[in-house]
């Protein structure tokens, strides 16, 4: 090919080499032109073009394929083909946003950079084990099935549409980005022994991001073996999507949680007074609550109990924090939102003794002087056990046991204690129901 100046391809702004119909060069030509060359051909120009990339100031080999369209039945980085180039590959930066991409099948095989962004791609997608430093496939159509098991620093999808079965079981050492993606079909995020999305380093800045995406089929949806401690599912609709064996322990809570909360509570502890940032508390708490919900929806449709009942405890947590309010407040205190049998139960314990002491105070018959000094004993004995049983029939809302010279303010603490002893009673109850249902 001999390169005139004045003629230059028109299929893509960047695109810099000779036109051979049209105006367009052989790789943007559309496939369906009649003067399109064969998968085999258009191999040869692609291995061409990767063998004669020149090296930026990293390194690097740069390819520029900015809207390409790729022939069809064409198989991308098919593993024979390219083995001639396979050690410039490991070191290549490829840019192939904008193209029509037939089928991808990347398989024992390095690429440091891959561009799919802005693209169609037709066919299958699948990247098996392989290094590859950084993909973005941001607003990319996938019609086709997409497998990605690659070992990456950086995914990022943001904006792709995956209409046939995804999955994902890809290592990911720093983080991968799937926001405003949309799954169509079967989607699987599976570790393989729960290494997807772990870091090798801990102190290495890690995140999985799926805000505002879709799960076209949730029932289809599977987390398994994921770790997900710095996920965030920010308007995220996550009812019957199954999370199976996955890691949400947040240490800073203590307990399975989001860390978009542990996010919150560490920019709560910066002081902040300006009322247009308390609005925008709100808003935050307002979509941690409904991440909250979405997901211990999804862990109770999967019988996952335990979780459940952390991401609720979450839940009102957030509720608590966006609103302040009494009644939220005493649930917490009374079991901790039902979850804590233990605590319900020392509380109702509290509450006899509280009526118990109250009562001897008000007694007329027994003063605390006479308690301490009287050298009849078993008299006294005798009274506080009366009034040990006054208590308990008390709270048990039984009528046997009353005491006979009743105070007014013996009768108020009495119907005091007659509403609280019961409802603190059903808390112990409920949450005792919760702890078996796990
Ligand atoms: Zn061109």
């Amino acid at each position: 090919m001999i390169e005139t100046k004045n003629k230059e391809c028109k299929g893509h702004s960047r695109c810099q080499r000779i036109p051979v119909s049209d105006g367009l060069c052989a790789f943007h030509l559309p496939s369906d032109h009649k003067n399109s060359l064969s998968c085999d051909k258009y191999n040869d120009l692609l291995i061409e073009e990767i063998k004669e990339a020149k090296e930026n100031r990293d390194d690097i080999f740069e390819l520029h394929w900015e809207g390409f369209n790729f022939p069809k039945d064409h198989v991308l980085f098919d593993f024979l083909k390219f083995e001639a180039v396979s050690e410039k590959l490991s070191k290549s930066w490829i840019n192939i946003r904008e193209s029509n991409i037939q089928n991808i099948l990347i398989a024992a095989r390095d690429i440091h950079t891959l561009i799919l962004s802005d693209s169609i791609v037709h066919g299958d997608t699948t990247i098996g084990v392989a290094d590859i430093r950084r993909i973005s496939t941001g607003k990319t159509i996938f019609h086709g099935k997409f497998h990605c098991a690659s070992r990456t620093h950086e995914f990022d999808a943001r904006g792709a549409i995956f209409e046939d079965e995804f999955s994902f079981t890809a290592t990911i050492y720093k983080r991968a980005i799937f926001t405003n993606c949309r799954f169509l079909k079967s989607c699987i995020f599976s570790g393989v022994s729960g290494q997807v999305f772990e870091n090798n380093a801990d102190n290495e800045f890690r995140i999985v991001g799926f805000d505002y995406s879709i799960f076209g089929k949730p029932n289809e949806t599977l987390f398994q073996d994921v770790d997900l401690r710095k996920a965030s599912f920010n308007s995220v609709a996550l009812v019957d999507v199954r999370f199976n064996n996955t890691n949400f322990y947040q240490e800073e809570l203590n307990r399975n949680g989001l860390y978009n909360e542990v996010k919150e509570l560490q920019k709560n502890n910066k002081p902040s007074s300006n009322q247009a940032k308390n609005n925008n508390t709100i808003k935050r708490f307002h979509h941690l609550i409904y991440e909250y919900r979405q997901i211990r929806m999804a862990m109770e449709s999967n019988k996952e109990y335990t979780k459940a009942h952390d991401f609720y405890i979450g839940e009102m947590e957030s509720r608590q924090r966006q609103n302040w309010s009494f009644v939220i407040g005493l649930y917490r205190f009374s079991s901790h939102f039902g979850t804590n049998y233990t605590r319900a139960f020392c509380i109702l314990i509290c509450m006899f003794i509280i009526h118990f002491f109250l009562s001897i105070i008000l007694s007329p018959d027994i003063s605390i002087l006479k308690l301490c000094c009287d050298s009849n004993m078993a008299n006294n004995w005798l009274q506080l056990s009366d009034i040990a049983i006054h208590s308990i029939s008390t709270g048990t809302l039984q009528r046997v046991g009353l005491l006979e010279n009743t105070s007014n303010w013996q009768s108020l603490i009495d119907l005091i204690f007659r509403v609280l002893i019961p409802i603190q009673a059903a808390m112990f109850v409920l949450a005792l129901r919760n702890k078996t249902k796990r």
